[in-house]
């Protein structure tokens, strides 16, 4: 019973000046990327801040692939985008 939850941990995300707590899954794959797009959408490099709040998607199409290689962050926009092609 020594496993840690991650779920059932907050974590707070810095964009930029404003920092957002969450609670989600795979938060320091998600902190790994943010900081490696430098709070960015790595399509339309827009600013992430709490009114374009990142949404993160699998580059390789792959679910089960959660690591940080195959994360992307992208605005709402940009995800919206890649959908519909
Ligand atoms: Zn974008």
């Amino acid at each position: 019973m020594s496993c840690l939850d991650e779920s059932q941990l907050y974590y707070t995300l810095n964009l930029g000046d404003i920092m957002v707590q969450k609670k989600e899954f795979s938060n320091i794959h998600k902190q790994i990327v943010l900081s490696s797009q430098k709070h960015k959408c790595k399509n339309c490099e827009k600013k992430f801040n709490v009114a374009n709040l990142p949404e993160f998607g699998y580059i390789d199409g792959n679910v089960s692939n959660n690591t940080k290689s195959n994360l992307q962050a992208l605005c709402m926009e940009c995800l919206e985008n890649g959908k519909n092609q």
